[in-house]
């Protein structure tokens, strides 16, 4: 199963959305592996965003990531990747379908809630930029697994 890292940005921390959007990925079947509340240093909210350095809205991003705390966490499951980042919807949320994420409670590109890896190399470098190995916990058995997967 593959793993993807996932934040909830300041926004969502202030707007009091963790709980639903946690409760979004625990019902869609995919298992939690490690969480955190921290404030971004600038050097990491840079280094996470670097492939879009250079660009106009960069300096503001990295300010936003570190203008208080977000909620680092890595998931895991079939597919985790694609399923995450349509969970999430487009970054624009004026385009970001009802249903997702972001089309059901943002408004502003520049506040738009939550980040998902947009690839398996992004999530390995993201997860090691945020985490520690020893604070991703990927190998237990879900409970509820035979439910969920078609397990032969
Ligand atoms: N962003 C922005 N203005 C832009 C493009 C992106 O503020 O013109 C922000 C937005 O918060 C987005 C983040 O930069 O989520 C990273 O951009 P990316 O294209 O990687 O989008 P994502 O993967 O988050 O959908």
């Amino acid at each position: 199963m593959g793993l993807t890292f996932i934040a909830i940005k300041p926004d969502g921390v202030h707007r009091g959305l963790v709980g639903e959007i946690i409760a979004r990925f625990e019902k869609r079947g995919l298992k939690l592996c490690a969480l955190k509340v921290v404030v971004p240093e600038k050097a990491i909210a840079e280094k996470h965003y670097e492939e879009h350095a250079g660009k106009p809205f960069y300096p503001g991003l990295v300010d936003y990531l570190c203008s208080g705390p977000i909620v680092a966490m890595v998931w895991s499951g079939k597919d985790v990747v694609a399923v995450t980042r349509k969970m999430i919807g487009a970054t624009k949320p004026a385009q970001s379908e009802p249903g997702t994420i972001r089309g059901d409670l943002a408004l502003d590109m520049g506040r738009n809630v939550i980040h998902g890896s947009d690839s398996d190399d992004s999530a390995q470098r993201e997860i090691k930029l945020w985490f520690k190995e020893e604070e991703v916990c990927s190998k237990y058995v879900k409970a509820d697994r035979m439910w969920v997967y078609e397990v032969t």
